[in-house]
């Protein structure tokens, strides 16, 4: 493939663009999602465009950006990135980059720094973070650690609760209300994964002490999703050398995870002991006021009206994360604003059917495990079974996220009806249709073929 043979238009680039995500998640997605979209500008290896508000951005930043970063490389060079301008109310364009890909200014070797970039996302924050008893205790602690770093007994800090309750909007939050308060600390943010991945490349580059030093002067370390340190073990004793001299320092620490230190098997004892030094906090569920006020707040922020009622109508309809919330507000903006829709009663009923189809029929993790191996041709035994071929692994994630979605398990109790799996190989196997489900067709096929097999009838 040449790279940069000859000078694209931001135009005929954001028609490539286009081009894949039809193939991938279909026309009809793409013309009502991606109509109001315009591309800008192409500077270097840094295309934009312009979205029209807030939740488009975060709607297409979480499920298409691979995508379009992926066709992105191919067109402008390996280190091409997506950035946005979005139109606010005020109608005052906002920068905001795009998360995929790496962050250079991190690399070895590229630009030396003393210390870590914060890496914080100014759209989270504690102004726009609705609070409610399924969040109290972990928000106001939050709170604290950000007005007195390293001060209080809540060190580390370890927020934990599952898939889309806000641990990751609450570790921003507390970074960015942290700067606010205390301009001069250091404040670096890292997910478990970023973090593994600067360790991977420092070893590579024989860089581990340069590594460790830009820790040195770090005041406030959050690392987001320490259950994605299990089976990293050389990456868990740097992390808890890491760890043990910040702490040791008085430095704040704030770690979130999928599960309590208890259950985080996997992670070194010697790591998960120490997180019962400071304070453990859980993010739950939101209630039904919770949900009607986050659902309050968004269409306020995006200037939607909605009447009362039918916000009301979809709190107590939909039950699960605050990320499906968000899900119903962006298509009914979407059904209004470009097929020019009325938002009424109708119209939200069949927006939440979208998010919930199957929700009336109850179904076992037992039958799902029997409707894939039929669907997919392979024994039951070996969905529950050991076998890393590709085939069957493929068909055992589908299952584990059809059982989750389906029933009322915890990752847990599934793990334990797939062969005795522990809740993070479950939760990898969710993440893992989660993300590729929105862009490949053949996933998206066989995922609605079993749930039409299993609710056939429905
Ligand atoms: P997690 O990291 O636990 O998977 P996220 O932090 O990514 O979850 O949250 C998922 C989405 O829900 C984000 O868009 C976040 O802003 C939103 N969200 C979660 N809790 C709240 C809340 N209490 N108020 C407002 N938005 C919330
Ligand atoms: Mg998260």
């Amino acid at each position: 493939m040449s790279v940069k043979a000859e000078p694209l238009t931001p135009q005929a680039l954001w028609e490539k663009c286009l081009h894949v995500l039809r193939e991938n998640v279909g026309t009809a997605t793409v013309t009502v999602l991606f109509q109001a979209v315009q591309p800008l500008s192409i500077k270097e290896d840094v295309f934009t465009i312009r979205v029209p508000s807030q939740f488009f951005y975060e709607y297409i930043e979480e499920h298409f950006s691979r995508l379009i970063v992926q066709t992105l490389r191919r067109h402008l060079g390996p280190k091409a990135r997506l950035e946005y301008e979005v139109l606010t109310t005020l109608d005052v364009p906002t920068n905001l980059p795009s998360q995929t890909g790496p962050s250079p200014t991190i690399l070895p070797g590229l630009r030396p720094r003393q210390s870590l970039p914060t890496n914080l996302n100014p759209k989270y924050t504690f102004d726009n973070f609705i609070p409610g008893t399924c969040n109290q205790l972990a928000r106001s602690a939050g709170m604290t650690v950000a007005q007195r770093p390293g001060q209080t007994a809540f060190n580390p800090l370890f927020i934990y609760g599952e898939v889309g309750q806000g641990k990751t909007h609450l570790a921003h939050a507390i970074g960015n209300y942290a700067r606010l308060l205390h301009p001069d600390k250091i404040i670096t943010y890292l997910d478990a994964d970023r973090f593994t991945q600067h360790y991977v490349d420092a070893v590579r580059s024989k860089q581990i002490s340069t590594f460790l030093s830009r820790f040195e002067n770090v005041d406030i370390f959050i690392l987001d999703d320490i259950q994605f340190l299990i089976g990293r073990e050389s990456t868990q004793d740097i992390f808890f050398h890491v760890f043990k001299s910040l702490h040791e320092a008085g430095r704040q620490l704030v770690i979130t995870a999928d599960a309590p230190p208890q259950e985080l098997r996997g992670l070194a004892e010697r790591i998960t002991s120490r997180f019962s030094w400071g304070l453990a906090a859980q993010l739950l569920p939101p209630d039904y006021e919770t949900r009607l006020q986050i659902l309050q707040y968004k269409t306020r922020q995006e200037g939607l009206d909605i009447p009362e009622n039918l916000l009301q109508y979809i709190a107590e309809h939909i039950q699960s994360h605050v990320r499906d919330l968000e899900g119903v507000l962006i298509q009914l903006m979407a059904e209004a604003s470009i097929n020019r829709r009325e938002i009424n009663l109708a119209l939200a009923q069949e927006v939440i059917q979208r998010f919930q189809p199957y929700r009336s029929r109850a179904v076992t993790i037992e039958q799902i495990i029997q409707a894939t191996s039929d669907y997919f041709r392979i024994h039951p035994e070996e969905l529950r079974g050991k076998s890393r071929r590709k085939e069957i692994a493929y068909a055992r994630h589908i299952a584990i996220y059809l059982s989750r979605k389906h029933t009322h398990h915890a990752l847990k109790a599934i793990g334990e009806r797939f062969g005795g799996r522990d809740h993070s190989t479950i939760l990898h196997s969710l993440e893992w249709v989660e993300s590729y489900l929105h862009t490949n067709r053949d996933l998206q096929k066989h995922v609605q073929e079993l749930e039409r097999i299993l609710f056939k009838g429905a």
